[in-house]
């Protein structure tokens, strides 16, 4: 199954969609571990995390992405954080949507995406397109806001 969140989506406060946007390197189920200090959010010099329902820590890709810089994980007193695990269990998908498939030059998403996970691919005559680097990209969510279009989502794949 897919499940796909979109920029208009976290806009409108479709927070509680799943998967639950959990702060990176945390359990899906965390609730018991967590006491709703606000370490985490207070340290994001992103500013990507915020209480959420419950006071629990949800994060919010409405302005910036991800730049796994750890520091909330480094502010966290509890054994909430494993670096073992991948940061985020998403990966971004480009949609028709996008301007470069209906023939506008937009290369927007590329100045955003510090991996480089996104490349542009040059066309004769035509705007080049975005193509996804899946083994570069790290769900950070940096594009998202960038897409004129809200071309771009994160999916995650389950099962
Ligand atoms: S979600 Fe992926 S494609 Fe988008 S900016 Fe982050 S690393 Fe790049
Ligand atoms: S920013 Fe959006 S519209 Fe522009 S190239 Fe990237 S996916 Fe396409």
């Amino acid at each position: 199954m897919s499940v796909s969140l979109n920029r208009r989506q976290l806009l409108r406060g479709q927070l509680d969609a799943r998967p639950p946007l959990n702060p990176p390197w945390s359990s899906e189920d965390f609730s018991d571990l967590y006491s709703r200090c606000d370490a985490c959010i207070s340290a994001c010099p992103e500013q990507v995390l915020r209480r959420g329902d419950g006071g629990f820590p949800q994060l919010d890709f409405s302005a910036n992405g991800y730049s796994l810089c750890q520091q909330c994980v480094t502010a966290c007193p509890e054994p909430v954080f494993d670096l073992q695990r991948p940061a985020f269990t998403w990966q971004a998908h480009i949609h028709g949507t996008c301007l470069a498939h209906q023939g506008v030059h937009c290369q927007s998403c590329d100045d955003a995406c510090e991996p480089r996970a996104i490349r542009f691919r040059p066309r004769l005559g035509q705007p080049p397109l975005p193509e996804l680097d899946m083994s570069s990209c790290t769900g950070c969510g940096a594009c998202l806001s960038t897409c004129p279009t809200q071309a771009i989502s994160l999916e995650v794949q389950h099962g």
